[in-house]
């Protein structure tokens, strides 16, 4: 396998690189601070095409494909995670339409997405459910030509955006779980207080209210009752972002790690003479360059393999690894800092937090055991 990236590929992650260095780092520390993600960063991120990446030409995206997106969201990652999950969400609720759509539902929910006017989210999680379909509550009744939705959604990204929302109810006919496209912010929406999270700040997070929420039966996604393969689709593809968020936490760690021992001294000398410093760097370089051929080698699957099931198999693989690599090389890095690693005025702490969160997210990590061992002993 050729994994020389090509001038275009090479070209969107140095822009990825520069923008995220000249235009998120100066506000990474009040982005903290305030849990949000500035207007002026969305709107350039948008002007990169950082939400168009996945979104056919056709319907108004930029069409450059899964391999391109990795290399770019792996550098905003490096340098704040909440920004790159806005846009891990957005594209986890996009892969769901862009699949299982009608041309009709693409043609209308996709050309605003792409320019960043809408954000995309997707709504499975419940209070008492995250991990099993079978415990959902939201419910879908049919009314007249079309649905009536009520019921609750927990933690669900970029819920107070506007734009497509992706959301799974038990519908009244089938009593299974089915997929409809939901306007946010339609009459009946409303959304809580902003969750205050360990890491990952600056990403929207909140949980959803759904009021008598009425919609047209033209907005089930995919068919009715056929709801779990577009939820397992959505996990599966969206677990690209969440690898290539947790990629570039590894590199925050590896590069935050190797400047401080080479700028803290002891006697005059560097930290870096020291042998431990070296093993820790030495770990942090394997953690990185693992991580990093099992995401990019994810996102070549994502572009060029058809073969959804071993695709699942493959993401959940990768996430177990990744999202594990990432909380070890902050460990590392952390260690490297020594106390001033636990200060929030140095990087290694926020980069300790934000590699936390990937572990419990969009499936847990024991979900990703159970995904491959049922893959191998099949
Ligand atoms: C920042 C953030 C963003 C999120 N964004 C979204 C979003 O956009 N949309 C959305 O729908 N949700 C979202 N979530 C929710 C998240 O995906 C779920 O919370 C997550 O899947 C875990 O579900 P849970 O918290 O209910 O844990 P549970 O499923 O209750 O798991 C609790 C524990 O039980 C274990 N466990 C559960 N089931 C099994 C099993 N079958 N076998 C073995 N062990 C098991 C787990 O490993 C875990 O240790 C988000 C969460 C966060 C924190």
């Amino acid at each position: 396998m050729d994994f020389t990236l090509t001038k275009e590929e090479l070209l969107i992650q140095k822009m990825a690189r520069d923008f995220s260095n000249q235009s998120i780092q100066p506000h990474v520390e009040r982005m903290e601070k305030e849990n949000r993600t500035f207007e002026e960063i969305i709107s350039g991120l948008a002007d990169l095409d950082m939400f168009a990446m996945i979104i056919p030409e056709q319907f108004g995206g930029a069409g450059a494909g899964y391999i391109s997106y990795v290399l770019a969201l792996e550098q905003i990652a490096r340098v704040a995670c909440g920004p790159a999950f806005i846009i891990s969400a957005h594209n986890l609720a996009l892969s769901s339409i862009i699949n299982f759509g009608t041309e009709e539902q693409k043609a209308k929910y996709l050309s605003k997405t792409a320019r960043g006017e809408h954000i995309a989210s997707f709504a499975f999680t419940e209070s008492a459910t995250g991990s099993d379909p079978k415990q959902l509550t939201t419910v879908a009744v049919k009314d007249g030509g079309g649905y009536v939705l009520n019921g609750a959604k927990r933690f669900i990204s970029n819920a107070s955006y506007p734009g497509p929302l992706v959301l799974f109810a038990l519908d009244s006919e089938s009593k299974k779980p089915t997929a409809f496209i939901v306007e946010k912010k339609c009459s009946g929406y409303s959304v809580s207080e902003p969750w205050k999270k360990l890491g990952w700040h600056g990403g929207d997070l909140v949980d959803i209210y759904l009021k008598d929420v009425k919609i047209p039966a033209e907005n089930v996604l995919g068919q009715l009752g056929n709801g779990y393969p577009i939820l397992q689709y959505g996990m599966a593809y969206g677990k690209i972002g969440m690898n290539s968020i947790a990629l570039g936490t590894t590199l925050a760690a590896l590069e935050e790690g190797v400047k401080y021992a080479k700028e803290k001294t002891h006697r005059g000398e560097p930290i870096a003479k020291f042998q431990a410093i070296q093993l820790k760097v030495a770990e942090l370089c394997a953690l990185y360059e693992s991580s990093r051929w099992l995401t990019y080698r994810l996102g070549f699957l994502a572009a060029n393999n058809n073969d959804y099931k071993n695709f699942a198999k493959e993401a959940a693989l990768a996430k177990f690894t990744v999202a594990r690599n990432a909380q070890e090389a902050a460990r590392l890095c952390l260690d490297i800092h020594g106390s001033y690693g636990l200060m929030e005025e140095y990087a290694a702490s926020r980069i300790y937090r934000d590699a936390a969160m990937g572990p419990q997210i969009e499936g847990v990590l024991h979900l990703q055991e159970i995904i491959i061992a049922s893959s191998v002993l099949s």
